[in-house]
């Protein structure tokens, strides 16, 4: 497969998509960049990469960590299906409405109060969930300067008000098990790590890899691996997962920086990166660039 062309055909089809949709703005540190950028890497399973528009340039990863935290959660063999469900929740990705009925269970690691179950139990498992994470990120993407954006992470923390309401109502269940001021320090500097497209794809490389490490050690069972792919289909793009499992076909996970990562298991990686989001919080050229990439390709887990 010729991906290096692949890359600049989608590119040559997206430019008069790109810029379209809007930054996210409620926090104001992410309001500001560039909705004109564009960058798509692609990680094949023996770490080529390819690259196209802004590809190396490092944004605001966000949600899209929520991956590797749960990863390292399940890798320490955490109890954590007890804590998490794995069903789409229909909702918001920052909605309370579903955690007071469902007695303080989040639907799945990948809304906001899944993903704070996650972190927590990080940082039971290891005393210091952020720092751990970025190490991971560090080692599987080969890139030793990344790091969190303390201007991302303070913007965040200044702004979140509705983070810190789902940490309470869940730690008044037993579900939060650390100070909740602690975690939602971990949680907005896990938001905060930048990566660029290249970085991501290759860091996400174990997913493709049925769970094994940049360096071949195991990271997860390949059930574990399957797992995770399997609720990046089904919750990794918000409330609008069904339409990404019908347009593009992977599994997926994006965040409001404009980042999207997919997986194409055993064969590579993908990250897409433009700041103009959709309604939902999905990447509008995002999105589109992966449809694009699954139609001429024909590379899809369908
Ligand atoms: N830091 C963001 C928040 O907690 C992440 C949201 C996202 O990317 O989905 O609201």
């Amino acid at each position: 497969m010729d991906y290096q062309s692949v890359l600049e055909r989608i590119a040559r089809d997206m430019a008069p998509q790109i810029g379209s949709g809007r930054p996210a703005e409620y926090i104001p540190a992410l309001a500001s960049v560039d909705p004109r950028r564009f960058g798509m890497a692609i990680a094949d399973v023996d770490g080529k990469v390819y690259g196209v528009g802004d590809w190396q340039r490092p944004f605001s990863t966000q949600s899209i960590t929520k991956v590797f935290t749960l990863a390292l959660v399940l890798a320490a063999g955490d109890d954590l299906w007890e804590r998490v469900g794995r069903e789409p929740s229909g909702n918001p990705f920052n909605s309370l409405v579903q955690l007071e009925y469902e007695n303080g269970i989040p639907r799945n690691p990948f809304i906001n109060a899944g993903a704070l179950v996650v972190t927590d139990r990080l940082q039971t498992l290891t005393g210091d969930a952020s720092s751990e994470l970025l190490e991971f990120l560090r080692q599987e993407s080969g890139n030793p300067g990344l790091a969190f954006d303390p201007e991302v992470a303070e913007s965040e923390s200044a702004h979140g008000d509705r983070n810190a309401a789902l940490a309470h109502f869940m730690a008044s269940y037993g579900n939060i098990t650390n100070p909740v001021s602690t975690l939602l320090d971990h949680y907005f500097w896990q938001c905060a790590i930048e990566m660029s497209c290249a970085d991501l794809a290759l860091a996400a490389r174990f997913l493709a890899r049925h769970g094994l490490r940049a360096d071949g050690s195991r990271l997860l069972t390949r059930s574990e691996a399957k797992q995770i792919n399997a609720v990046m289909l089904t919750c990794g793009t918000y409330d609008a997962a069904g339409e990404f499992a019908h347009r593009v076909g992977l599994p997926g996970k994006s965040g409001v920086g404009g980042g999207i990562v997919a997986v194409v298991p055993g064969r590579c990686t993908l990250c897409v990166w433009s700041p103009g989001l959709d309604e939902r919080g999905n990447s509008v050229a995002g999105v589109t660039a992966l449809d694009r990439f699954t139609t001429l390709t024909g590379l899809s887990v369908f």
